[in-house]
C-alpha cells in the first residue's frame, strides 16, 4: 500500500521528531517537520562563542537496545559519533575518584548535534526551521492545521505528531483530547548550564565528574571530547533542585554562582574565566514516563512522543519516536490501535 498521499505534520526536530520523520518517510508517508530552532537537534546541541565551543545540553549517550545500536554503529562508521574514552569520576570536597563502571559513552563529532544533522539528512521531506508552532487545530474534515508565531498556516495533515516537552504541547493543543491529563501530569526538571573557558588552563587531570555535593550535578571538560577545539572549555550542569529554585534568575548571576560552586567542588579558588555564559534549559530532564512509550489518541490521529515518554535520555527519544511511527503505520493500514488510550 502506498502512503504517498498521507501527510504527517511533526512538531519538534530533536532526535525523537527526526526519528519519526525518517521512519515514516521510509514507509512512503509525506512528512513536514517544524522546529523553532535554527537547526535540528533540540537538546542535542552545541553553543559557539567565537572560537569557543560547548556541548551545553546532552553530554554523551549510552546504548542499550539493538535497534539503536544499529543506528549508532552507522553513525560511528560515518564519523558522526565516536566513543568518548574519558576519565570520568565522582567529585566531592576536592576529591575526585574514578567511577567503577565505565559504560561506552558516545559523543557527536565535532559536536553533540552531529547525529541529529545526520538523521535530518537521511530522509526527504520539508523541514521548517525557525518556525515556532503556536496552535494545532483539527478541522471539520478531520485534518490537522497548524499556525506558527508569525501567523503562517499549514494545513491538510491526516496525522499530527508532537515531540516537544509536554507543558509546551499542552499550550499548542486546542483540541479536547484524552491525552491532556497525562501531559499535565508529566514532570520535566529544568537545568541551568554554565559554559566557561580558562586561560591558562585549570590543569585538572581528569575529564568529567558527577558532583556529589552543592548546586552542581555534573562538570565536564569539553575539550576532552574528540574533535573539539583544545581550549580549556568547561560545561557545568546544576542539580534539578537548584535549577528549579533559581529558574527565573538572570544568566550572569547563575554563571557567577555555579562557577563559585565549581571552585568549592574542586577545593580551590578559581581564576576568572576568559569567557563564561549560562543557558537555561527550562525542560531538560524528565522524571516521568508513559507505559507504551508514546501517547496516542486514535479518535484524533494525534500522537505525542519524546524522551519524556521513555526514561529521559537520547535512546529514549529514539525509541519513543520509533514506536509512534509504528503506531501510525498500523493506523494508516487500518489495523487496531496498539497503545491504550490514557484515561
Ligand atoms: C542539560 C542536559 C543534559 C543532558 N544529558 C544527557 C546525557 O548525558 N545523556 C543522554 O542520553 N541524554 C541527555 N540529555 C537528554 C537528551 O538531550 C534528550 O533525551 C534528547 O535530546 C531528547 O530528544 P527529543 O527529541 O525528545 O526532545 P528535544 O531534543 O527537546 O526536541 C524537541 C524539539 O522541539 C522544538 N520545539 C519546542 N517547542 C516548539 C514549538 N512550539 N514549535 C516548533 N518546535 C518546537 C525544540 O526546538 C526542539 O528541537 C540531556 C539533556 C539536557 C537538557
Amino acid at each position: 500500500m502506498s502512503e504517498g498521499n498521507t501527510r504527517v505534520a511533526i512538531v519538534g526536530g530533536g532526535i525523537c521528531g527526526l526519528t519519526v520523520r525518517r521512519s515514516l518517510m521510509r514507509s512512503g508517508f509525506t512528512t513536514e517537520l517544524f522546529d523553532k530552532g535554527r537547526s535540528p537537534g533540540g537538546r542535542m546541541s552545541r553553543r559557539q562563542h567565537g572560537e569557543y565551543q560547548f556541548d551545553h545540553g546532552a553530554q554523551y549517550f549510552t546504548v542499550v537496545g539493538s535497534d539503536f545500536q544499529e543506528l549508532v554503529n552507522r553513525w560511528d562508521a560515518e564519523k558522526f559519533v565516536t566513543p568518548w574514552t574519558a576519565r570520568i569520576g565522582v567529585l566531592k570536597d576536592g576529591d575526585w575518584t574514578e567511577a567503577r563502571t565505565q559504560p561506552v559513552r558516545y559523543v557527536g563529532v565535532p559536536a553533540m548535534n552531529a547525529p541529529a544533522k545526520a538523521l535530518a539528512a537521511d530522509a526527504d521531506g520539508e523541514v521548517h526551521l525557525q518556525c515556532r508552532i503556536t496552535d494545532a487545530v483539527r478541522e471539520q474534515d478531520g485534518s490537522w492545521s497548524l499556525t506558527d508565531d508569525r501567523g503562517r498556516s499549514y494545513s491538510g495533515y491526516r496525522f499530527l505528531v508532537i515531540t516537544i516537552p509536554p507543558a509546551q504541547a499542552l499550550e499548542i493543543l486546542q483540541e479536547p483530547t484524552a491525552v491532556r491529563a497525562t501531559l499535565g501530569g508529566a514532570v520535566v526538571d529544568p537545568c541551568w548550564a554554565v559554559m566557561a573557558v580558562f586561560d591558562p588552563p585549570l590543569g585538572v587531570d581528569w575529564d568529567a565528574a558527577f558532583v556529589q555535593k552543592g548546586p552542581l550535578a555534573w562538570v565536564a571538560r569539553n575539550g576532552s571530547k574528540p574533535g573539539r577545539p583544545e581550549h580549556d572549555a568547561w560545561v557545568l550542569h546544576a542539580t534539578p533542585d537548584w535549577s528549579r529554585q533559581f529558574v527565573e534568575q538572570d544568566r550572569p548571576w547563575v554563571a557567577a554562582e555555579l562557577l563559585q560552586a565549581f571552585g568549592h567542588a574542586l577545593g580551590r579558588n578559581l581564576p576568572a574565566p576568559a569567557w563564561s555564559g549560562a543557558h537555561r534549559w527550562r525542560y531538560a530532564r524528565p522524571r516521568t514516563q508513559v507505559p507504551d512509550g508514546y501517547l496516542w489518541d486514535a479518535a484524533l490521529n494525534l500522537g505525542l512522543c519524546g524522551d519524556w515518554c521513555v526514561g529521559g535520555r537520547l535512546e529514549g527519544a529514539f525509541t519513543s519516536g520509533r514506536l509512534l511511527a509504528e503506531q501510525i503505520r498500523r493506523q494508516a493500514a487500518g489495523r487496531p490501535s496498539h497503545a491504550a488510550q490514557p484515561s
